[in-house]
């Protein structure tokens, strides 16, 4: 035989094998089509052609803080006609929550189908690992894909997103996101950034006009100078933040209708909290779900009050009854909400720590007043201190959130902080003294400041991120009274009332209604929880879900006939090694101007 023969012979065989390999891709591939077995582990790379074979969309209404005692007293009065079509129309129930209730780590929870310890956001606030600063929490610090990543890179599908915690920077998606930062600087915090251009904030007046309808009053603006104690004061400032939050959920929903109209993304959420503080602070007003909880109060504070909460449900209802006009028929509408509430007598207290421990000469503030004008509701909100700090004259502060009983202390070391005074070789000495001072705190009627003062070297102390931590004793009062050296001082000049009285803890339940198509109709849920609201959106959007969720597809909600259609499929893990290493935190304008104004408040170097 001739070599070339030979070669001729092996090219055909090659060849053959080839075209084989091909015949049994190709008929491999038919065979998964039409449909797939249920609980089929799929590869990844045939998720997007999967996907492509459901045609239905979805939009989330994420409302934090509802509450079924709310809903149902209301529902039956006819004041939610939206809820109360919904839940004739589709399923409803309790959606199970994780204590603790924070909402970023929830609704973080909710759009990853994960715990808070795999999906990394935790709190409000996170503190630079090694370091004494402390941030905002934002998207980049998110280890685990949300239903926005994944439906943008798995499939040809579009996201809208409007505002959910823990997205800002705005993340690139296929569609589009107005993070959460938005009401801050709309232009800088949204993807794509051309968007920026094209979106408006509503005016103070519109704001005021609708704003009425909620709570009819006016905020006086000069309240931070009234004494705190003052209930002029707690009205003023539960109104300020009332207001502020629903300037961001007004402008969330006016911003969220017009781009849902536009765009039609197939997943589409949005979500407001202005029913949450709402409930923090109005709670006992309520007339229902418990009057004889309230009846301490006086008719007048009744009437001013008493109509917030249900006034702020109602406005949700129109809302949604707004998005349902603009859904199609192949559109599936979740009403989800992260917890509920519950009376809280307990009266939770704001510490303002810097102020004790400038009465104790630790700390000095520089005579500079505040320019309120800077500083956003969100950073007053969850900063304690906000006069510009004396740092050559200061000895060990506090930058922690203005309720937690728990706080870490630092002290201004050298080379350490961006100010330091405190000479490294003078450290331990100054730790155990402040240590020691804190610890000697006692009331007149003899009731020690903290339970507890823990210093880095200290037993117990070890391995902690901070230099000292203090927890809070919470027998002491606000008309209590500190043994000072000179002359008693009383605990009102820095622990406030937060003029509270729902919280969440009393009710950690949420809400859940789902309705549209393929939903069962006036149906109660049996269970269903945080975790597994994604792979439910991701199963009607045909897409996998995640073996490594901690949830599973709400199939009890759903007609027989789409569960025979759609089987339930997975992936083992959307998280692919580009989702962990290629990201890095966004950088935009609007990290620049708040980390100057941080600066400017001694938060971050
Ligand atoms: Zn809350």
């Amino acid at each position: 035989m001739s070599r070339k023969s030979e070669d001729r012979k092996v090219a055909i065989f090659i060849g053959l094998v080839i075209v084989l390999h091909l015949l049994i891709l190709i008929s491999a591939r038919e065979a998964r089509s039409p449909a797939l077995e249920m609980g089929e582990v799929v590869h990844l790379r045939e998720v997007p052609e999967v996907a492509s074979r459901s045609d239905l969309k979805v939009i989330i209404m994420g409302v934090d803080g509802i509450t079924w005692d709310v809903i149902l007293p209301m529902v039956d009065k006819g004041e939610l006609p939206t809820i109360k079509r919904l839940m004739d129309e589709g399923a409803y129930g309790k959606l199970i929550s994780q204590a603790p209730c924070l909402s970023p780590a929830i609704w973080t929870s909710i759009a990853t189908g994960m715990k808070r310890d795999k999906h990394g956001i935790q709190d409000f606030i996170v503190k630079e690992k090694g370091s004494s600063k402390s941030n905002l929490i934002s998207s980049n610090l998110r280890k685990e894909p949300a239903l926005w990543n994944i439906i943008s890179q798995w499939s040809e599908k579009r996201v809208g997103v409007v505002n959910w915690w823990a997205t800002w920077p705005a993340e690139e998606v296929r569609g589009f996101v107005v993070s959460q930062r938005f009401a801050y600087r709309i232009k800088e915090t949204v993807y794509p950034p051309e968007l920026g251009g094209r979106l408006s904030l509503l005016s103070e007046e519109t704001v005021d006009g609708m704003f009425h309808h909620i709570a009819p009053f006016q905020v006086d603006p000069h309240y931070r100078e009234l004494p705190r104690s003052s209930s002029e004061y707690v009205d003023n400032y539960r109104l300020y933040f009332l207001k502020s939050y629903f300037r961001e959920d007004a402008n969330a929903c006016s911003i969220g209708l017009s781009l849902y109209e536009e765009l039609q993304p197939d997943l589409f959420a949005i979500y407001v909290k202005g029913t949450d503080i709402a409930s923090h602070y109005f709670w006992k007003y309520l007339t229902t779900p418990s009057p004889e909880e309230n009846l301490h109060l006086s008719t007048r504070e009744q009437r001013r009050f008493g109509s917030i909460i249900n006034s702020y449900y109602r406005w949700i209802d129109d809302i949604i009854g707004e998005f349902i006009r603009l859904m199609d028929d192949k559109t599936v509408l979740f009403v989800l909400s992260d917890h509920g509430f519950g009376l809280d007598t307990l009266d939770p207290k704001a510490i303002d720590l810097n102020l004790l421990l400038a009465k104790m000469g630790l700390l000095v503030h520089s005579s500079e007043e505040v320019d309120w004008s800077r500083v956003s509701p969100e950073e007053e909100y969850f900063f304690s201190d906000h006069r510009q700090i004396d740092w050559a004259n200061t000895m060990v502060y506090d930058s922690s959130t203005p309720w937690d009983y728990k706080r870490r202390l630092y002290i201004n070391l050298q080379g350490r902080e961006p100010q330091g005074v405190v000479k490294p070789a003078d450290y331990e000495k100054v730790l155990e003294e402040v240590t020691h001072r804190l610890q000697q705190l006692t009331t007149d009627s003899g009731k020690r400041l903290f339970k507890k003062v823990l210093n880095r070297l200290s037993e117990g102390g070890e391995g902690m991120d901070a230099d000292l931590m203090v927890v809070f004793n919470n027998q002491v009062a606000v008309d209590d009274s500190l043994v000072m050296s000179s002359q008693p001082w009383a605990c009102s000049n820095f622990i406030f009332s937060r003029g509270m009285s729902g919280e969440h803890y009393a009710r950690e339940e949420g809400v859940i209604i789902v309705w549209g198509k393929g939903i069962l109709k006036d149906y109660s849920i049996k269970q269903a929880r945080i975790y597994d609201i994604a792979p439910t959106i991701l199963y009607l959007l045909g897409l996998p879900s995640g073996r490594d969720m901690d949830g599973g597809v709400l199939t009890e909600i759903m007609e027989l006939s789409l569960i025979r259609q759609h089987p339930v499929a997975y992936v083992s893990s959307y998280r692919t090694s580009s989702w962990t290493s290629d990201r890095k935190p966004v950088t935009s304008g609007v990290d620049e101007e708040l980390k100057k104004r941080l600066k400017a408040l001694g938060y971050i170097k």
